[in-house]
């Protein structure tokens, strides 16, 4: 069997197309547009090029971007001034503080700090306990992303057997949540399960969120299974190359001739972050203007 792959960087554009145009709509009803602040501290280059693609995707969808570059060594007393002058801030909908932070700097007082209607990443705890209880918030855009390509491909994930590896509060346990809540039966692996290709083997969903290049391997999944590789690894260069190649978690060559779908390690999960990031400003945006969210966001 040959998988079919899922296109995420083509669901990605078009979801961004669609909240760019229910973005101009929200510009005429509430008068402004849409705001989101991303924050980076230090100059770490990888964060820096995340961080422009973020402030150019905002742009595109009819939003206002504001970007706030901090030197390296800010202390946590301006971040958090920072924070507070974006959560008092009527034109941002949404911050973003670019992690991993600095080793100085503690990241949990930091995301704490945001107002939990700003709060785009969904990490607050606010965030959390609201998607736990089940009730209207904001989702960490990457496990949301996910859920939106399994359901496009699968439709209705009732009674389905879903494997989420991984338990990290950014991926792994929103996964499992949203997996849950649409009606999936869940099992959450991490570094301390027991026999981890059986665990797999059971699942027609496999979420691989663990960051270990091609772990998952072929022979592990059950025939058919849909396997959302979320891992981002990039493997040392090769043949003189200046940089190696990125593969996800899941061994892809091998796994897409036995899985059902597969997303790719580029253009799968990847471009959905960023999407699901403006998905979750415009929600926001809404929420902070008296407005309701359209339903199709
Ligand atoms: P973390 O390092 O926070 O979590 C990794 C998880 O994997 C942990 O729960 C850990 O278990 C588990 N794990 C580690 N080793 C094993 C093992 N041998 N068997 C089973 N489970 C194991 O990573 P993140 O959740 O933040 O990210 C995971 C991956 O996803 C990374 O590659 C990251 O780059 C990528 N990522 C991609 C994004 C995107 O936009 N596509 C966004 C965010 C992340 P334990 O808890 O027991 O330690």
């Amino acid at each position: 069997m040959t998988a079919t792959i899922i296109d995420g960087k083509a669901f990605a554009a078009n979801l961004r197309e669609r909240i760019g145009a229910m973005a101009a709509d929200f510009e005429r009803q509430a008068g402004r547009k849409a705001g989101l602040a991303v924050v980076l501290v230090g100059d770490d280059a990888a964060s820096q090029v995340y961080v422009r693609s973020k402030g150019k995707a905002t742009l595109a969808a009819n939003m206002e971007s504001f970007t706030h570059l901090l030197p390296g060594d800010t202390t946590q007393d301006d971040l958090l001034a920072m924070v507070d002058t974006l959560n008092a801030n009527p034109k941002v909908d949404g911050i973003l503080v670019q992690l991993p932070l600095p080793a100085h700097l503690d990241e949990q007082a930091v995301v704490d700090r945001i107002l939990p209607s700003k709060d785009v990443d969904g990490l607050t705890p606010v965030s959390t306990g609201q998607l736990a209880l089940g009730l209207p918030g904001l989702v960490p855009c990457t496990p949301l992303g996910s859920l939106m390509l399994l359901k496009d491909q699968l439709g209705d994930l009732s009674g389905m057997d879903a494997v989420v590896i991984g338990r990290s509060i950014l991926v792994g346990k929103p996964m499992a949540q949203l997996l849950l809540d649409a009606n999936a039966t869940v099992t959450i692996a991490h570094s301390r399960t027991k026999n981890l290709p059986e665990v797999v083997s059971r699942a027609d969903i496999v979420v691989a969120a663990v960051g270990r290049p091609e772990m998952v391997k072929a022979e592990w999944l059950k025939d058919g299974a849909t396997v959302i590789d979320v891992g981002i690894n990039r493997l040392a260069p090769e043949g003189g190359a200046e940089k190696g190649r990125l593969v996800g978690d899941v061994d892809f060559a091998g796994a897409s001739e036995r899985a059902g779908a597969i997303t790719p390690v580029p253009g799968g999960v990847g471009p959905m972050t960023i999407a699901v990031l403006l998905r979750n400003t415009l929600v926001a945006a809404h929420r902070n203007a008296g407005l309701s969210p359209p339903e199709s966001l």
